[in-house]
């Protein structure tokens, strides 16, 4: 009888797991896929219909393309999740599984910070890109705030690449030189584990008089004075704030009891929980790398490894090494390459290679070769 493998998220994480065991275990095993959603969207997607670069339907990549033979995709929300039987409830009955992973990235809790909802706007998923993509499109003069309201966040280049792109925006609109932008992260510099990157993108931020304030929380917004309280106490006036919401684990994760402080606590070298046969990859769990598709998709391929090394009788993978390459806009259609360490080493290492516009049509192969590998297109 197959191996019952049922992986929780089709997102970086999810698909790339079982399409591994897909193509490597074939009969051996019988993997079930669940997501809420109907189609896959791209992080950096979402800068993109931000700034009215594209359409949200052009973004999205519908599930129902993702054919791979061992996989049964189910569009089912997960209700709860009995990691000690290895049981999952869903909205249309119940999975039973002989290894169980859980891919279910991080979700936003706007409530976390006061006034978010209701005085500002967050630009991490696709509606609220897509709302914000209206009022951008609309943009008058004023105070531009893009805040990240707490750690950790995904992707953690994305804001200043949003921050660079808000200047563009705003040249575009022959309205930059009677605003002025603020950008406010918890983390003490842009992309703190490849200091390069991060002084190459605090140059760009002085050039472009962007104004660069590290090391803060976003404690509130008061939408009838029109300013954003720091958690240090310092306030700055805001026409337009242009958020990063607080993160956690889905609520169906926190229940479960596998969550300590927000996320599911891994093995970093092999991605297992305490519960045995049950792992979890990416957004979802702590396992000392970034919050970003890169580390998911790595992340999973070790599991996957390791699942078929099992059916197969062959010896364990290597550990996750924590490695991953970001593309990062500087604006002006230039990319830099950030490739950063996490695990291989006593510490965290990081570099950057251009930017430019070669690097930009990198970014677009990696991401067609996701879209080719995930859903044949
Ligand atoms: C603006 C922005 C730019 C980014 N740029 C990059 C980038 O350039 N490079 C990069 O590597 N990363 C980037 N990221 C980060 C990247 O998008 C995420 O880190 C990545 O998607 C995480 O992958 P994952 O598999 O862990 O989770 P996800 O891709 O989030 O997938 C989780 C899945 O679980 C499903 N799910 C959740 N709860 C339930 C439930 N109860 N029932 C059923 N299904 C459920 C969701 O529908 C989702 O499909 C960016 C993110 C943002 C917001």
């Amino acid at each position: 009888m197959p191996t019952r493998v049922v992986v929780l998220g089709a997102g970086f994480g999810g698909m790339e797991l079982s399409t591994m065991l897909s193509e490597e275990a074939g009969d051996l095993v019988e993997v079930t896929l669940v997501d809420s959603g109907d189609s896959f969207v791209f992080g950096f997607s979402k800068l993109d219909v931000l700034f009215g670069r594209t359409a949200v339907d052009s973004v999205r990549l519908p599930y129902s393309s993702f054919r791979h033979p061992s996989v049964r995709l189910l569009r089912e929300t997960i209700t709860a999740i009995d990691p000690a039987a290895k049981v999952v409830a869903t909205d249309a009955g119940t999975h039973e599984a002989d290894i169980l992973v859980v891919a279910l990235g991080a979700d936003y809790d706007l409530t976390a910070t006061p006034g978010l909802a209701e005085a500002g706007n967050e630009f991490y998923s696709v509606p609220g890109a897509a709302r914000l993509a209206e009022i951008l499109a609309a943009a008058e003069p004023g105070n531009y705030v893009i805040g990240v309201c707490d750690a950790p966040y995904k992707c953690p280049p994305a804001p200043s690449e949003c921050a660079l792109l808000l200047h563009n925006h705003l040249v575009a609109r022959g309205i930059r030189e009677e605003s002025t932008i603020t950008f406010t992260i918890p983390l003490p510099s842009p992309v703190p584990p490849a200091p390069e990157a991060s002084r190459a993108l605090l140059a760009e931020f002085a050039e472009r008089d962007i104004r660069f304030v590290p090391g803060v929380r976003i404690a509130s917004l008061d939408g009838a004075r029109g300013i954003v309280l720091l958690d240090d106490g310092r306030e700055l006036p805001y026409d337009v704030f242009l958020g990063v919401p607080k993160h956690h684990a889905p609520q169906v994760v926190l229940d479960s009891g596998m969550a300590e402080d927000g996320y599911i606590p891994v093995d970093p070298s092999t991605l297992a929980s305490r519960f045995p046969d049950v792992y979890a990859v990416g957004d979802v769990a702590t396992a000392g790398v970034p919050k970003a598709g890169v580390f998911s998709e790595g992340a999973a391929k070790v599991v996957a490894r390791s699942i078929i090394a099992r059916l197969h009788g062959g010896e364990a993978p290597a550990p996750y090494d924590g490695v991953g390459i970001c593309y990062v806009e500087f604006g002006d259609d230039r990319v830099g390459r950030v490739r950063v360490d996490f695990l291989s080493g006593p510490k965290p290492t990081g570099s950057l290679d251009g930017p430019n516009a070669g690097y930009a049509a990198e970014k677009g192969e990696w991401a067609a070769s996701r879209r080719a590998r995930w859903f044949g297109v």
